[in-house]
This record gives structure tokens, sequence and C-alpha cells, in this order.
């Protein structure tokens, strides 16, 4: 590509609102343009890097025998209805109507889509299992748009969605995806792990996250520090203790404490340690309904986290998991939501304590009383205790539970998501096939996404200097940049930079000649050349031809090398493996 013809929209400032190194980036060199929030302009110079994201990932998918489809990124309302997510789906599913009114929503994922193709093609077991993969647009009305392409509304996604009859085939794609997830991810030089992600409601059945890791993450990892383990901190178990509480030596009492509520507030005016106070959140049972309200307090230690989907999955709390208004809580209670504590008898309130919230003893906790709190409490000689549950988020230094090492939290950017689905949707659009007995059959599916735009950010996370991106060369929009100087005074320069650009054009390599006119200095040239991250960089100079040589630079060497001008064609050939 000539520079001359392309569209080059560097900017020297990155715009106030973009607060991730990759979203500054990505402006500045001229990849993306907002066109408003959450959607986004992809300039030449960042569809070059998108497609090649694509092509790793098509060719990967390809091998696995996965066959590309394409389906339409409007869907009808009925086959939502169908499985349920019609009105399940919050506010990210964006609905609308066409012209008769009917509904449509603008798919934010495809399982609806694709198991109706599968319930409508497929007939027998013979033909399973069977992978179908796309690369599509996809729209989210995230509540919360941000970090550029990270967090976008309308994004690119591969999905793809495996057809199986039984667990163990099932099974067997699972751990081929998780392989093949793997290979793109290494060949896409990415620093990630595969991390074991909470499978929500279903239950039981596996799911793998792939994650980036980058300070600016917005998802929290919990590694071992000894063993492969890693996972979300939404599903890292917090092990029960292996000490047992210490035996009680404080006296138990009722005291006032005034206007102080708060974890914070409490240990400041009493003078105790968080870790000696336990707090308690109370949401709605499970059995809750409109003649009963059933209530359930969870009860952790004050410098823990609450893990609500933890909390989600427990047989007694209601799905979704919902914190009980200052009503519910007073109309069960007859005290405010700040002065609650475990010492709860009530028939429609279940009390659940955190394994380390169970071993704790001579603590503070609330007494269900406004102004008050009791002090030397313990479990058994003061408070009873019934179920223990582990609902609180893992913590840096907790054990692993893996057994081995302690646990480090790290952020990480999630850039692939696996998961075993089972019979969920097959079973509620009825997609079955003939079994070896000629039995109807319903099958079970596996579901597999990347986020190929988001890849795009989360490689400049983890690549970059203060001059721009750095390219690993799969991804660079060029993987080669000419730089003539003062090309305009000399022939000989423009000769050889002409030669070079043609010959590695010919040879299929992305090249990139800077042969912008003299009104665009050098030093903006090599400026733009390092900000958009050319991995490889010749700089053809009179001074340099005089003596046989052209300067060779690496994006992310500090120094450049001499190469002699006959050489330079080959030695990139080698370099790009041509
Ligand atoms: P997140 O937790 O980040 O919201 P998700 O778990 O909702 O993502 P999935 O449904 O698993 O996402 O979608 C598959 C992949 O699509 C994700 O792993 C991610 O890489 C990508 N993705 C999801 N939401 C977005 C978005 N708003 N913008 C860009 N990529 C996204
Ligand atoms: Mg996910």
């Amino acid at each position: 590509m000539r520079a001359s013809r392309f569209l080059i929209s560097t900017l020297k400032e990155s715009p106030s609102d973009a607060v991730v190194i990759s979203h500054q980036l990505m402006l500045r060199a001229g990849m993306i343009r907002k066109v408003a929030s959450g959607l986004y302009n992809w300039l030449p110079l960042g569809l070059r890097v998108l497609r090649n994201v694509e092509k790793i990932v098509r060719e990967e998918m390809d091998k696995t025998g996965a066959q590309e489809i394409l389906m339409p990124s409007i869907q009808p309302s009925e086959l939502w209805k169908e499985t349920g997510r019609w009105n399940e789906y919050g506010g990210e599913l964006l609905r609308l109507k066409d012209r008769h009114g009917r509904d449509f929503c603008v798919g934010p994922t495809h399982e609806e889509v694709i198991t109706d193709l599968a319930r409508n093609e497929l007939a027998s077991y013979r033909q399973l299992p069977m992978n179908f993969y796309q690369v599509q647009t996809k729209f989210r009305d995230e509540t919360r748009p941000r970090f550029g392409v990270m967090r976008a509304r309308e994004f690119i996604m591969k999905d793809s969605y495996s057809f199986h009859l039984g667990q163990e085939s099932l099974q067997q794609e699972y751990d081929k995806m998780h392989a093949t997830y793997c290979r793109i991810f290494d060949r896409l030089g990415l620093n990630y792990r595969p991390v074991q992600a909470d499978s929500g409601s279903i239950g039981g059945n596996q799911s793998h996250e792939f994650h980036v890791l980058a300070d600016s993450g917005e998802d929290d990892i919990a590694f071992s520090t000894q063993s492969d383990y890693a996972a979300n901190i939404e599903m890292a178990e917090a092990l029960l203790p292996k000490e047992n509480a210490d035996a009680p030596s404080q006296e138990f009492s009722e005291i006032d404490t005034a206007e102080n509520k708060s974890i914070e507030e409490i240990s400041e005016f009493l003078k105790v340690e968080t870790t000696k106070i336990l707090k308690t959140l109370i949401v709605l049972g499970a059995n809750t309904s409109d003649e009963q309200l059933k209530l359930v307090a969870l009860v952790v230690r004050g410098d823990h986290v609450l893990n609500e989907v933890k909390a989600g999955n427990l047989e007694a709390v209601l799905e979704p998991f919902t914190l009980a208004t200052d009503s519910q809580i007073e109309s069960l209670l007859n005290c405010k939501a700040g002065s609650i504590g475990p010492k709860i008898d009530n028939e429609h309130i279940k009390v659940i304590v955190d394994r380390t919230a169970s071993v704790t003893s001579d603590f503070v906790c609330g007494s269900n009383t406004d102004g008050k709190h009791f002090i030397g409490a313990n479990w058994e000689r003061d408070i009873q205790i019934g179920e223990v549950a582990d609902i609180r988020n893992i913590v840096a230094g907790d054990a692993s539970p893996c057994g081995k090492g302690s646990i480090e939290i790290k952020r990480g950017i999630e850039v692939g998501h696996i998961f075993q689905l089972g019979k969920k949707y097959s079973e509620a659009l009825k997609a079955t096939v003939l079994d070896k007995n000629g039995k109807q059959a319903v099958m079970d599916m596996g579901c597999y996404g990347i986020g190929i735009s988001r890849i795009v950010a989360a490689s400049i996370e983890q690549n970059y200097d203060e001059k721009g991106i750095i390219w690993p060369e799969v991804l660079a929009p060029f993987k080669v940049g000419i730089v003539p100087l003062n090309a305009h005074k000399s022939a000989q320069v423009t000769e050889v930079a002409e030669r070079l650009y043609n010959t590695l054009n010919e040879k299929g390599i992305s090249v990139y000649l800077d042969d912008r006119d003299k009104k665009t200095s050098p030093g903006v040239k090599f400026a733009d050349m390092e900000l958009i991250g050319t991995p490889h960089r010749v700089v053809i100079s009179d001074r340099g031809l005089k003596v046989g040589e052209v300067e060779y630079k690496l994006r992310q060497d500090q120094d450049s090398q001499n190469i002699n001008v006959d050489e330079i064609e080959s030695m990139l050939l080698d370099l790009l493996d041509k």
C-alpha cells in the first residue's frame, strides 16, 4: 500500500474520553472512529488487523472440521419466545418491530437460530457430531459500553455451536475446542490463560473462559501460586479454613452503637478489626410468594465480599439473586438493613453462614435492633449456626482450591468462552434426531465464542510502548514499512524503494511505502510508522545508498542496523519466512 493513496488518520493527542491504552492507540493510529456510544467505524488500517484475527480463527476452526455458515443478525421473537429468553434476557437485548408490527431482536448471540436450523436440517444420529461456526456482528445494549471496541455495543464474534447425541461426544468436541482456542490464542501471540468459569444455573456442565492478562481487564481471575489452577473469581471455591474457631474468650453482650452501621464505621467506633465483624445481607428466598415473603440472611466476614453467583446458586436463594428491599426487611425483622445480624429466630428467614465466617470467634455483629450490636459473640454458645456454605469471593492469600499453593488475583480480558450447554436449548426447541434405535432423541449442544474485535484491543493492551503499538507479525496491518528519505531529491532513493516495495508485494507480503511528498516531514513519517506498529522498518536514504546500505529496524528494538542494499530483500523474505 502506498501511503499517498491510503487513509492515514493519525492523531497526536488521544481524545480525553479514551481511558485505556488500547482505546487511545486505536484512535490515535486511525484504526477506529466512534459513531455513537459503543458503535465504531473500522477504518482501513483497523480493518486489516481485524481481518488478520479472523483469518487465524477461520483457519483453526476449519482444521477441526467445523463448517462455516452465516446467520442473520436480525432474529424473530418467536424463536426467543420458544426458549423463554424473549422475557428473560434483560435490557441488553435490542428489540425492534418491522413494518407489520412483528417483534424482532438484533442478535446478541445465536443459540435460538442455530438450534432452529439444526432441528430442521439434522435428522439422524449418523450426521452427528456437527459443529457450525460463523464470524458475525452481534449487538448487546451494554449498560456501560466503554474502552472502545473492548466493550462495544456492536462487535464481531466468532460463535460456534456443536450438536451431539450423548455427553461423551459433547465432551470430545469441547476438549477439541479447548485445544483449538489455545492454538488460536498462541498464534495470535497473546499472553492468556484458560480459566474455569461459572456454568450458571445449568449446573454441573463445564465452562472455560480464555482471558488475556492485562491490568485494564474487567474480570478478576484467581490463580494458584503453585499449579495451573485458574478460575474466574465468581467460580473459585473458598475452602473451609483448616483451623477450627478459637474457643470463646469474651462475654456476649449487646451494646449501643448509635448511628454507626457500616463495617468501617463499626470497626472505627469499636476499635476492632473488620475480620472480627460479621455482616449480614438479606436476599429473597427461593420459595417466596405473594402470600408469604421468604428471606435468606447471608453472613460473611466484614473484610470479605459476598459472591452473588455462588449465593444465587444456593437452593434456598431466589434466582435471579435479588437483595431484599428495606420495607421487606422491616416487615419481617422490625429493624433497618444496617442493623441486621445472624441471631434470627424466624421461620420465614433462613440463615446461611459463609465457611470462613463460621470459624470466627468473639465477633461483632448486628443484633436486629436499630442502634445496637452484639459484641463477644460466638457460634453455638450465643448464636445457633444453621447452614454453612461457600458464599464469598476468594481473596489473595486464600488456600488454592486445587490443594496446591495459595491464591493470587490478576485482571483479565475475556477473549473467548466455551460452554457445554447440554440440552438447554435443544429441549426447549425440540431439536431431535433419530437415534440408533430409530427413536427421536434430543441433541446435546456445546457453544464456543471468540471476541474477534475485542482481541484487536486486547493485543494492544499487551503490546505497546510510548511511541505506539507493537504488533506481532501475524496481526500487523503491514508487515514491512519502507520510508524513502527525501525521495523528491534522489532518483536512486525512489528507485530502490520502489523496487523493494514491488518485490515484497509480489511475494504477497503486506508492505507500506511512505511515499508521501515533501510536505510530510521524515519525522512525521517515522512517528506514524511507530504509532501504527509496523514490525519491520526499512529507511532508504541517499547517504546510506552512497555506501551501498539501507537502514533496518525491528519495531521493538532501540537501534537500527545497516544492511547491504543487495541483501535487504532476501533478509526480509527470510525473516518473514517467504
Ligand atoms: P463479558 O463478560 O465480557 O460481558 P460475555 O461473557 O457476556 O462477555 P459471551 O457471551 O461469552 O460474552 O461472548 C463471547 C465473547 O464475545 C466474549 O468472550 C468476548 O470476547 C466477546 N464479547 C462479549 N461482549 C462483548 C462486547 N460488549 N464487546 C466486545 N466483545 C464482546
Ligand atoms: Mg462469557
